[in-house]
């Protein structure tokens, strides 16, 4: 049994490893440092990802679900701190390109 077990590990870890982009050093991890979610899927709390269920940008360049940020920014704990580093979180200015051409 312990083998059968051993094997799905493996698949589920291959799986992960080639979805991270640690390899080119500058790149954040394309998840959501809260819920570890991919940034192409949606929070925990959201069933489908787009446009319900956006992204927030910190001006500590660290990327959130905005669901995700939002919650934890309502902690007492969190001190409206980024979780990540633990400045001040500020939201970023960003255009959001959603205009077609
Ligand atoms: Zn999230
Ligand atoms: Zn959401
Ligand atoms: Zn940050």
């Amino acid at each position: 049994m312990k083998v059968t077990v051993k094997r799905w590990h493996a698949i589920a870890q291959w799986q992960w490893d080639i979805g991270r982009t640690d390899e080119h050093g500058d790149a954040e991890e394309d998840v959501c440092g809260i819920c570890r979610v991919p940034f192409e899927g949606c929070c925990p709390t959201c069933k489908v990802p787009g446009d319900d269920c956006p992204l927030i940008w910190g001006e500590c360049s660290h990327v959130f679900h905005m669901h995700c940020l939002l919650k934890w920014i309502g902690t007492v704990a969190s001190k409206q701190q980024c979780p990540m580093d633990r400045r001040p979180w500020v939201t970023a200015e960003r255009k959001v390109t959603t205009n077609g051409s």
